[in-house]
Parts: structure tokens; C-alpha cells; sequence
């Protein structure tokens, strides 16, 4: 019979990626985690994909608590539930080994858009771009404001937004720079 080839675990494990995720004290908490799916069941999102999140999500909140204690980064990295997630906050509250998924999964989402700007979707681009341009994502309806009888907008803060951003440099975070 032929003999199982041991497994590489420096081709699965991202040992890189595992440090620098455990540099976090919330991402840290991810060790403790021992799969029990409150998060999951409790999630807004995974509840809107049914019945059939996994194929929709990728990865499910527990199961990318598991595979960032794996360092499966290229995995968690490319799940659509990192982008999918509204940052509720549901799994936090309701893990009973007080796992802060939902700060976790800020930190994939700040790692991807240092080192994977492709894979940012196109809808939270555009969002982003929105705030940039016009300091806001939807235009001020006037007469919608006036049938509610609200008064005239003075001034609206879209200046302050749009220069606040501009100083982060918010463009060069979300856009990937332009081949040459
Ligand atoms: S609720 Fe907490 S312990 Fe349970 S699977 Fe989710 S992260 Fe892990
Ligand atoms: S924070 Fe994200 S992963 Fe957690 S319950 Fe809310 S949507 Fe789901």
C-alpha cells in the first residue's frame, strides 16, 4: 500500500500571516475559539444567504475564526463573508468565549486592502469614491426635505468630509494604482 506523503504545513500555514494577526490583542482571541457556530447562527448575513451560505459566503464566521488560527491566509483573504459582513457586531456579543470575531475580521479587511486591493469589491469602491468626490453617497433631496418640512440645509459638512478624506489619502487606500 502506498504511504501517505507527510503534509508541508509551510505550503498551508502562513506563519507570517499568523504573527501578524496575534500582534492584535482582538485577532489574538481567535486561539480561543472552539468552533461551537454561535457566531455563525447569530449572523444577519449568513441568515440572508440561506439556504445556502457556505456557497454564496466561502468561509462562515466560525469557519474563518478556524482558518485564521490555521494561517490560511489566501483562504480568509479571498472569502466573500470578509466583505459581505455589516460589522454588527452579533457574533461578538453572542461568543461565549468572548472571541471579538467581529474585530477580527477588521483586521483581514485592513490586510487586504494593504497588500490585495483587487480583491476590494467594486460596490464598496464606488461608495468610497462617492464620499470622496462628493463628501457624500446619495445627493440631498431638496424637496423631499421641504415636504418633510425641514428646514434649508446650511452648509452641510460635504467640504469637511471630502478634505478629511483627501488628508487620509483614502484614494491611494481604496484604488489600486494604475498599471504603467
Ligand atoms: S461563537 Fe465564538 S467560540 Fe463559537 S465558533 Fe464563533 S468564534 Fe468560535
Ligand atoms: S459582525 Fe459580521 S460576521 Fe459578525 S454577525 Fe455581524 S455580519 Fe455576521
Amino acid at each position: 500500500m502506498e504511504s501517505l506523503k507527510p503534509l508541508d504545513m509551510n505550503s498551508v500555514m502562513d506563519i507570517k500571516f499568523i504573527k501578524e494577526m496575534f500582534s492584535s490583542i482582538q485577532a489574538r482571541t481567535s486561539a480561543l475559539c472552539f468552533q461551537c457556530t454561535t457566531c455563525t447562527n447569530g449572523c444577519p448575513v449568513v441568515l440572508n444567504f440561506k439556504p445556502r451560505p457556505r456557497e454564496e459566503l466561502d468561509l462562515l464566521p466560525h469557519q474563518l475564526m478556524h482558518a485564521v488560527r490555521m494561517g490560511l491566509k489566501d483562504l480568509v483573504l479571498e472569502a466573500r463573508m470578509l466583505w459581505a459582513c455589516t460589522e454588527c457586531y452579533n457574533c461578538t456579543e453572542g461568543c461565549p468565549q468572548g472571541i471579538e470575531v467581529c474585530d477580527v475580521i477588521y483586521q483581514l479587511k485592513n490586510i487586504a486592502i494593504k497588500e490585495r486591493k483587487n480583491l476590494i469589491p467594486r460596490g464598496i469602491r464606488i461608495f468610497a469614491n462617492a464620499l470622496l468626490d462628493n463628501g457624500r453617497t446619495a445627493e440631498i433631496m431638496e424637496w423631499e426635505r421641504e415636504e418633510l418640512e425641514l428646514p434649508e440645509l446650511n452648509g452641510s459638512g460635504d467640504d469637511i468630509l471630502k478634505k478629511l478624506l483627501t488628508q487620509m489619502h483614502l484614494s491611494e487606500i481604496i484604488n489600486p494604482k494604475p498599471k504603467l
